[in-house]
């Protein structure tokens, strides 16, 4: 009887771990056309940048992340790869988008910078 009552706890707390590995993957892409995290909301972009770039090398960037703005090289905001994301200051960021003529890019970058998140 004890055995029993152990397995099925057991099964249950199973259960409960599969459930919270599987909400912390989950995605969701925001009004602005970006994916984040279902579980924080934080955006995946920014995650990835900050995991993957900005604390692989420190030296490179003095100042705190959220000082930073992450261009996608490839202009698809959806393509979070590591090789497809470039820290870069607003000013640089800006000069990107105008050298290449990028239509809406001041009201665009305007919503994008007031709902980033606190790092
Ligand atoms: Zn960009």
């Amino acid at each position: 009887m004890l055995i029993e009552i152990v397995i099925l706890i057991f099964i249950f707390i199973l259960i409960i771990l599969v459930k919270k590995s599987n909400e912390k993957c989950k995605t969701f892409i925001d009004e602005n056309g970006y994916y984040r995290y279902e579980s924080n909301k934080k955006l995946i972009h920014r995650d990835v940048a900050f995991k993957y770039i900005y604390k692989n090398n420190r030296h490179e960037y003095p100042l705190k992340f959220r000082n930073y703005q992450i261009h996608h090289k490839n202009r698809n905001n959806l393509d979070n790869r590591v090789e497809n994301l470039q820290i870069t200051i607003r000013e640089e960021h800006e000069k990107i988008h105008n050298i290449n003529g990028d239509a809406n890019y001041k009201e665009y970058w305007k919503t994008y910078w007031e709902k980033i998140p606190d790092k």
